[in-house]
């Protein structure tokens, strides 16, 4: 494949430059890299219009080839890495190593989506009656990227969706359109026309798509903010959604944590990918006992940190990835030097283009501070000093999000212990972000509405239906 020149949408198997196109920036430079389609409404419609063509064929395809097909499109993937890496790399920032392993993970994630069954449950099997519930595809998805994880988290709906046999119009973040749009590329050479379509856009298409008549389900990543305006128009015409949305995960140290040598584990944590990461650790809180060993061990670690562009050898972090979400991060850090919060590191702003933010950490703000309340989405973190594991249970708990957490310690009981009285869809203990294919991964409260992963998250792909048979139907 080429991963320069021009980039198409690809709309009923077939590349569409589109009538208008806006520019993509590399983050690190803020230089163009390349120009994205900037979706019609009339383009929208078409990109629909295929999705609705091909669903009867897609849905009645045996699931055995529908399976087949998500693994010879992983493989595609796989076989076309190198590519793909450099592109992420360009559009989004991150380091080389990071943008490989999202590219892997994608191509996990159809593989492990295609491994998953669609269950049926014999409700009945009497004389008189056999009663059954299967899952049925619901018809055609919307789907809705970010820009921290394009490719992974597109994969995320993408393989269940198509795996229960729905067709997908599929919308990535204007700041990383590229390597999504290529993607639809390839998966024109293997699936069938219209049962994947890529369309990119500006700030109107989601709006466009999450309100379309011929859309039956919107499964959108996001902030909250996004999230409720999605609920909103999806209401119309009762689509079927399923929200990913935004975190501020808290991670828990215990008195009997073993600092030192969970330091680089617990940085990164908070920091991989900048901090943009749903389920980055956004608030550390460390009991007052071993809270001085892990400042220090986490302040040594973080000046080893390499920030640079992601492009170039031995960079570990790059820029943010576009200059709203830098202004917001900037936005935190100055409010936090105007409330005289404490710098442990980040004191020295970044100079020259691109959107870099230094490793920032803060000593203990107030539980009520802005860096403390909200989610920051970058390299931003507060350590925040408790003493009573009762008040921290409830400080972590005390959030409308509910995404992810973590809690950490010696005594794997006593951490399990906590781990349960969190109100979050998920809890790691002595590990974060390990998310699989295979398990369900959502958020309580206004982290979100369903979950993606699992069975749990292919059922939400589909609709319950209900076939009841009489027996003997003469008597
Ligand atoms: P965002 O909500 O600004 O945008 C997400 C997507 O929605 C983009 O494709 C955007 O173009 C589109 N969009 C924007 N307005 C829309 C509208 N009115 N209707 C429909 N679509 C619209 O989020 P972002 O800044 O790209 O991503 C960061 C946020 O995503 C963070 O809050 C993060 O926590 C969250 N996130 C959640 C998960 C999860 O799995 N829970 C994963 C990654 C990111």
């Amino acid at each position: 494949m080429q991963f320069d020149g021009l980039f198409s949408m690809t709309i009923g198997g077939r590349a569409v430059a589109g009538e208008h196109r806006f520019d993509v920036l590399n983050p690190a430079t803020e230089t163009p890299i390349a120009q994205a389609p900037d979706a019609t409404s009339a383009e929208l419609d078409a990109a629909v219009a295929a999705a609705r063509a091909a669903f009867p064929g897609w849905a009645d395809t045996p699931i055995a080839t529908r399976r087949a097909l998500l693994e010879q499109l992983a493989n595609a993937l796989m076989a076309e890495i190198d590519g793909f890496t450099r592109l992420l790399t360009a559009e989004q920032g991150k380091p080389h190593a990071d943008a490989r392993s999202e590219i892997l993970a994608s191509a996990y994630w159809l593989q492990g989506a295609a491994t998953l069954d669609l269950p049926v449950t014999v409700n009945e099997d009497s004389a008189e009656r056999y009663s059954e519930t299967r899952h049925v595809p619901i018809g055609v998805v919307g789907a809705i990227a970010p820009w921290n994880f394009p490719m992974v988290l597109a994969m995320f709906k993408l393989g269940p969706a198509l795996l229960a046999g729905n067709t997908v119009v599929l919308k990535p973040s204007p700041f990383t359109p590229l390597t999504t749009l290529k993607f639809g590329e390839l998966a024109a050479t293997i699936l069938p026309a219209g049962v994947l379509n890529t369309i990119s856009g500006g700030d109107r298409l989601g709006p466009w798509l999450t309100e379309h008549p011929g859309i039956d389900k919107v499964s959108f990543t996001g902030s909250t903010a996004t999230g409720r305006r999605v609920m909103q128009s999806a209401s119309a015409t009762l689509k079927r959604v399923t929200l990913e949305l935004g975190g501020n995960d808290p991670a828990i140290v215990l008195a009997d944590a073993d600092v030192e040598a969970l330091a680089e584990r617990l940085f990164w944590a908070a920091f991989t990918n900048n901090g943009q990461v749903c389920i980055a650790t956004k608030r550390m809180y460390v009991h007052e006992q071993v809270y001085d060993r892990l400042k220090d061990a986490l302040v040594a670690y973080a000046r080893t940190v390499r920030l640079g562009d992601g492009a170039e050898q031995g960079t570990q972090l790059g820029p943010i990835n576009n200059a709203v979400q830098y202004r917001r991060v900037l936005d935190l850090i100055a409010d936090a030097r105007e409330q005289g919060y404490r710098f442990l590191t980040g004191d020295a702003p970044h100079e020259g283009p691109g959107y870099f933010v230094p490793v920032t950490i803060l000593d203990n703000p107030p539980e009520t501070s802005r860096i403390v309340q909200e989610e920051q989405f970058g390299p931003v973190l507060p350590l925040v000093k408790f003493r009573d594991i009762d008040e921290v249970i409830a400080r972590a708990n005390a959030s409308d999000y509910g995404l992810g957490a973590s809690v950490w310690g010696s005594d794997e009981d006593a951490a399990l212990a906590v781990a349960r009285r969190i109100a979050s869809g998920t809890v790691w203990i002595n590990e974060t972000q390990h998310l699989s294919p295979l398990a369900a991964f959502g958020g309580m409260k206004q982290s979100g509405l369903g979950v993606e992963g699992g069975v749990e998250g292919l059922l939400e792909y589909t609709n319950a239906q209900t076939v009841v048979r009489r027996r003997n139907a003469s008597t």
